[in-house]
This record gives C-alpha cells, sequence and structure tokens, in this order.
C-alpha cells in the first residue's frame, strides 16, 4: 500500500470507525456465530500475492465483524468492561503509527517520560500515596505475577533468580474469592498451587482477617514461610472488598509482601468517597488496577504501583552490553520493571484520554455509573420476581430470579441459567454471570464508556419482561 492509498482509506476508516459507533446498537451485542463458523467462511491458506484493501475490508464487514461481540456498545453489562473511548482510539492509532519500541528510555525518550508522568498523575487522582512508583503493565494478570515473582525474590533474598527454588516452603495466601489470575501467577512464579492459601471469606464474600492470620501462624509453625498476601479490592464475582487495613496489619506483622488486587474498582478511587475502600493501601508493598477497565482507555493497560523500586528492578534486571545507554543513571529504564523487554508506548492513549477528558470527565461518568447502578439495584429490590446479592458495591449489581417453589439448587441454576441465556439471545443487552454461595447469579455491571441512564432502564424493563414469563412457566 502507497502513502496515497493509506490516505484513501485511512479517511475512509476513520468514517467507517465513525459510523460503526453510531449505529453500534444495531448490532446483537454477544456475537450469534457458531464455534468454528468465521474460521470455516476464511481460506485456510495466506494469499500468494497481496489482495486490495477493499477486498480486505469486505471481508472484515462481512465475516469478521458478526463474530464481534460489542464490548463498546452501551447494552454491554457482562464481565467488566474493556473500555475504549473515542480519544483513546485516536492515540491507539498514533502508537500504531509511531511504532516506537520503549524498551528503554533511549529507543523514545518521551515513552518513558510520559509513562512516568502519567502515572504520576493517576497517584494523584486516585489517592495513592506519592512514595509508590508507577509502571504500566499489559495486563493485572500481568501485574500480580511481577508482584509474586518480586515478593519471591524479597523473601529469598534474590536466591530464585539466581539458583532457582531449592525448596517449596514458602506459602502465598488470597480469599477463596480472588480473582485466577492469583492462581495463575503462583503456578508460573514457581511457587506451585499447592502453596496457595485460600483463605475463607465471610458472609459478604470479604476475606476473614482472623483466619488469615490463622493460616499464617499455623504455617510458621510447621516449617513454612509466607511470602505474599493478595488482597481483593473488588472480586470479580460480586466486587467484594478485603478489609485492607486489618490484612495490612497482618503483613506488617509477619514481614510479608502485600499485593492489592483493585483491577476494576481502582478507576472508582477518583471519587473521593470510595478511597475508604483502600484505607490501608499506605502499608501495601504493591497495588494495581487497570484504567483498561474503568478509565475510558484501551486495552492494554493496567497501572501497577510499587513501594520500593529497588526490590522491582532487582527482581527484572538484565544488563547485556547492547542495551546499555548513556542516559542509564538519570533515567527510568522499563524493560526492567516487569517482564517483557519490547514495551509498547501505552502511555499515550490514557494521556490523551486524561486530558481530553479532564479529570472531572472522567469521574462524572463514574459518578453516573455508580448512580445508575443503585437506581437498577433498587429496582430489583422492590421486585417479588428477584433476589439481589447484598451489598451492592460501585457499578456491579448481581441478582437471580427468586424461586421459592423450587427447593433443589441445580434446578433452580438452570432456571437462572436460561433467564440469562433468554436476556443475552435477545441481542439487545449482554450480562454474565457467577456463583454465590453456590447459587447461579446474574451480573449487570454499568461501566460501559457510553452508557445512559436509558440503557440502563431500557435494559432493565427488557429484564422484568422476562422474569416475569419465566416466574409464571417455572413456578
Ligand atoms: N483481578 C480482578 C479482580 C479482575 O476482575 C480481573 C479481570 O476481570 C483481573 C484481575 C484480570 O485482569 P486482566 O485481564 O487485566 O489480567
Amino acid at each position: 500500500m502507497d502513502r496515497d492509498e493509506f490516505r484513501k482509506f485511512g479517511y475512509e476508516l476513520i468514517d467507517w470507525i465513525a459510523e460503526y459507533y453510531d449505529t453500534i446498537e444495531n448490532h446483537p451485542v454477544k456475537s450469534r456465530v457458531k464455534p468454528r463458523e468465521v474460521m470455516d467462511k476464511l481460506p485456510p491458506n495466506p494469499p500468494n500475492a497481496g489482495e486490495s484493501f477493499e477486498n480486505i475490508m469486505e471481508d472484515f464487514k462481512n465475516i469478521i465483524l458478526p463474530g464481534i461481540t460489542h464490548w463498546q456498545s452501551p447494552n454491554f453489562f457482562a464481565y467488566f468492561p474493556a473500555n475504549s473511548s473515542m480519544p483513546s482510539v485516536l492515540a491507539e492509532l498514533l502508537t500504531s503509527a509511531l511504532a516506537v519500541q520503549g524498551m528503554v528510555w533511549e529507543t523514545s525518550p518521551a515513552a518513558t517520560e510520559l509513562e512516568e508522568l502519567v502515572m504520576n498523575w493517576l497517584k494523584e487522582m486516585t489517592g495513592i500515596p506519592v512514595y509508590f512508583h508507577g509502571v504500566i503493565q499489559d495486563t493485572a494478570s500481568t501485574a500480580t505475577l511481577v508482584a509474586l515473582l518480586s515478593a519471591r525474590e524479597k523473601i529469598t533474598s534474590f536466591d530464585v533468580n539466581e539458583s532457582g527454588f531449592q525448596s517449596n516452603k514458602y506459602r502465598v495466601y488470597c480469599s477463596t474469592e480472588a480473582h485466577s489470575s492469583i492462581e495463575k501467577a503462583v503456578k508460573v512464579a514457581g511457587f506451585g498451587r499447592k502453596s496457595l492459601r485460600r483463605i475463607q471469606v465471610d458472609e459478604q464474600l470479604r476475606m476473614i482477617p482472623e483466619e488469615l492470620e490463622k493460616y499464617i501462624q499455623s504455617d510458621i509453625k510447621n516449617g513454612f514461610i509466607p511470602a505474599c498476601v493478595v488482597s481483593a479490592i473488588g472480586t470479580t464475582g460480586t466486587v467484594a472488598i478485603d478489609p485492607l487495613q486489618s490484612v495490612a496489619e497482618i503483613c506488617k506483622k509477619y514481614s510479608v509482601w502485600h499485593h492489592v488486587d483493585a483491577a476494576y474498582a481502582g478507576s472508582a478511587m477518583i471519587i473521593e468517597e470510595n478511597r475508604k475502600f483502600i484505607e490501608g493501601i499506605e502499608e501495601a508493598d504493591s497495588y494495581v488496577f487497570n484504567p483498561h477497565k474503568w478509565m475510558f482507555t484501551n486495552f492494554d493497560c493496567s497501572a501497577y504501583f510499587v513501594k520500593d523500586k529497588e526490590i522491582l528492578i532487582r527482581t527484572f534486571e538484565i544488563m547485556p552490553e547492547y542495551l546499555k545507554t548513556a542516559a542509564d543513571n538519570q533515567v527510568n529504564n522499563y524493560r526492567d520493571w516487569g517482564i517483557q523487554l519490547g514495551r509498547r508506548f501505552r502511555a499515550l492513549k490514557l494521556w490523551f484520554v486524561i486530558r481530553s477528558m479532564g479529570v472531572e470527565g472522567i469521574k462524572e461518568k463514574i459518578r453516573n455509573h455508580i448512580t445508575w447502578a443503585k437506581e437498577f439495584a433498587e429496582e430489583i429490590r422492590k421486585e417479588k420476581h428477584f433476589e439481589i446479592h447484598e451489598p451492592q458495591n460501585l457499578g456491579l449489581v448481581c441478582f437471580r430470579l427468586h424461586l421459592p417453589s423450587v427447593p433443589d439448587q441445580e434446578k433452580r441454576n438452570q432456571i437462572n441459567k436460561r433467564f440469562l441465556e433468554t436476556i443475552n439471545n435477545t441481542g439487545k443487552a449482554y450480562l454474565s454471570h457467577t456463583k454465590v454461595h453456590g447459587e447461579f447469579t446474574l451480573r449487570f455491571v454499568v461501566a460501559q464508556t457510553n452508557v445512559t441512564r436509558d440503557h440502563v432502564w431500557n435494559a432493565w424493563k427488557m429484564i422484568k419482561e422476562i422474569a416475569e414469563k419465566f416466574s409464571k412457566n417455572e413456578q
């Protein structure tokens, strides 16, 4: 493709994207394709000769697009969002055009310095103490792995880096509700899955600190060494909030690394009254939240903060001759702040979003989402067809059909599963699910960039109508 073609198709593509966003609600939110349907429509072998852009776009529209679940639809209420916004899309375009590789400061000074700057902005915006050091990781999963590796090196005086594990006596702790990325990180970091202690939760699905302390004490007594505790500020299932302050005190008492996973909820700390959820953060060793979830910045953009950056850097540092530069002592070289050497220029999109929306603009959006989720929850509470999980936290509402005449849990779960499928099959809204105390529970998340109060109310009306039919048929 030459530059003239690039201009022509580039302008057309921007028009296509604007049109897509204008008409996104015409698509079923959840893709309706069957397994392998996309694959079967595409030639199995790569073309020998280059094809025209028009042809590629035709296939994109006719084959790829039907296989897309529309995460940017305002009717997307599933999982947690992977949000985008117009300034973020444009910044991604620039990032891909510049296509810099920010492994060290010298390979693109602005990429490194902008990253340091926006990480400092995020601290100020969300109440993270100034003495933390920020770095962008691709995902919260990677950030948690980075935290576990740092904890591993700290507790072994950097010996696993040198000699590998000499014995399997280390323990990692998180609640039974914590995200699967912790289990994955424990496997990858070499602790082994058996070293992960799942701590019981209370009725509200929060880690019970007394249980954590009991496990730590018993492990120490039995010759194990507690290496890391991971607290969840907003679990994936129900946005349960672990009692950070109490967990922090226990970690301090037993000198255990304390990592805090606020992947979704962290963005809400931009609103001062939510900061109660992170009281105790001052004592944490590391903290992660995802602007790619609820700060309107394209995936991937995960904000990782660490108190002692020397431990982080010593854990990951490598110094081959070909990476040495004259500026090494004066700047951050982010290749040593995580796993990858090569790094995308992710700070640009975050900078575009924060500048374009302003702190007040971001706050207003998040505040609205929380308000509309609370209104939705209020409606659920009023209706006899539903049960709601309490407490309802931030933008998530967990609810299910109230089925008093169905004593069997498995049967209730099947009915609620069909209820969810019926909602999603309308194509007008997309919700996901979790299990709460064994009960199949629907999750309704109000957090999409373009969602309005009307979208929430329309979804509510539709859900209520389907529930009425279900309740009639099932009781
Ligand atoms: N932690 C929590 C609490 C999450 O909810 C999620 C994803 O939803 C993750 C971690 C993993 O996030 P990522 O996809 O950025 O790895």
